[in-house]
């Protein structure tokens, strides 16, 4: 049975290294011609980590990342409103989260993928089934291919779902997100912590993703489709956190203006279905997420584990249903508390009372909330 993977983001390629590990048959392609640098940095929570555990990749991560061992949310002075050191996740897990540039990331996964299984510069253009009950995969090169299973991976936009499911829907957060690497040594007190500091309707985030390599995100409340003036763009920054900590400026100037991403945020209203016959969604496909928590990523390396172990497991089952049975409720309820979060980051009114939440949510209920999500079952 052969599976076809549509995209080699950060969900196909750990599809493809988790069927490469099983033992599956499968093909990925993509629509780019070449996997170049993409991106600023990433964050991959323990649940994400287990994984790629699992795929014997964790290492090669650990030594290209930085371990964040400490969370904080402060306010735009960088004074703590929630301080979470990250010790008794590590004894649980054995490790906490790590952050890592994108580009590296892709490569890792990219290079433990045998050559001949992974095709670059195939865009998919659309599918159609066959009376046997296989698949014709159109690109948009005017190649087809014959497929027994057809896996979405194609992100947020996906061409796969909009065939599927042409009344899917994307909803925009109301914030728009800038990313970018700062070539800076950062202090000794900052450089295994995951720090964001809230302030006036815009937020700040911060962390080291390698030596003298720090990514950052700044977000705020603002129209879709709008551009920046790349000759502008480091000015309009440094004005928006004039008032925060000094670092954020830092930051900011340590960064060049072409390596400054500009994103608005979206996520897809949750679907009732991830699959139909045997096409199937997973990633930013089937569910993305804000980035409010840091799990889209994580949530689609933790759908290539299960869809894996399923496929493995359950020969003559549905496997899509299955699948989406196993993961749906979890990721479901990630999409709404990373929705809610962004909302209450940038609430207008009564900034106070969301800082004497934050101030006084007691550390051992977040903990417990970060242990549940972390979790993956142990199905080897
Ligand atoms: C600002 C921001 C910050 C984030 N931070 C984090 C974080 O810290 N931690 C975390 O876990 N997640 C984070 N996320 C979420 C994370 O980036 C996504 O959830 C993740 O990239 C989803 O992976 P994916 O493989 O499903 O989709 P993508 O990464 O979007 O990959 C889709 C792939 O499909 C390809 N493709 C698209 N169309 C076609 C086609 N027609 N034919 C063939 N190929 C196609 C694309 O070129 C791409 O390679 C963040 C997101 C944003 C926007």
């Amino acid at each position: 049975m052969k599976y076809s993977i549509i995209g080699a983001g950060i969900g196909g390629l750990t599809t493809a290294l988790a069927f490469e590990k099983k033992g599956i048959d499968y093909h990925i392609f993509e629509k780019a011609f070449e996997l170049s640098e993409v991106g600023a940095g990433i964050w991959l929570a323990p649940n994400a980590l287990q994984v790629l555990e699992h795929l014997e990749i964790l290492e090669d991560i650990k030594e290209k990342g930085n371990s964040i061992d400490r969370i904080t949310i402060s306010k735009a002075d960088l004074n703590p409103l929630s301080d979470n050191f990250q010790d008794n996740i590590k004894k649980e897990f054995g490790f906490s989260t790590i952050a890592i540039h994108r580009a590296e990331l892709q490569k890792l996964l990219f290079n433990k993928i045998p050559k001949e299984k992974i095709s670059l510069g195939k865009g998919f253009q659309s599918f159609e089934k066959l009376n046997d009950d296989s698949i014709k995969i159109k690109f948009d090169d005017n190649s087809e291919f014959l497929t027994d299973f057809l896996i979405g991976a194609d992100g947020i936009n996906s061409k796969v779902r909009k065939q599927l499911f042409p009344n899917s829907k994307t909803r925009f957060s109301e914030q728009t997100c800038w990313r970018g690497v700062a070539n800076i040594k950062l202090n000794k007190e900052f450089e295994n912590r995951g720090i964001e500091l809230w302030g006036n309707q815009i937020r700040f985030g911060i962390s080291k993703i390698a030596r003298n390599k720090v990514y950052w995100f700044a977000v705020a409340i603002d129209k879709p489709n709008q551009k920046d003036d790349e000759s502008l763009i480091k000015q309009k920054l440094l004005k928006m956190f004039s008032n925060f900590h000094p670092l954020v400026r830092e930051l900011i100037s340590a960064t060049s203006e072409i390596n400054i991403l500009r994103n608005d945020i979206y996520d897809l209203e949750p679907l009732e279905n991830w699959h139909k016959g045997n096409v199937c969604l997973i990633g930013d496909a089937g569910h993305a997420t804000t980035p409010n928590m840091g799990q889209g990523g994580a949530q689609a390396i933790e759908d290539a584990y299960y869809l894996s172990n399923l496929i493995k497991s359950n020969i003559n089952e549905n496997i899509f249903k299955l699948f989406q049975q196993k993961r749906q409720s979890k990721v479901n309820t990630i999409v709404k508390q990373s929705w809610t979060t962004g909302k209450m980051a940038h609430w207008r009114y009564g900034k106070n009372f969301r800082n004497f939440l934050l101030k006084n949510l007691p550390k051992k209920i977040l903990e417990n909330k970060m242990m549940e999500m972390y979790q993956i079952e142990k199905v080897l």
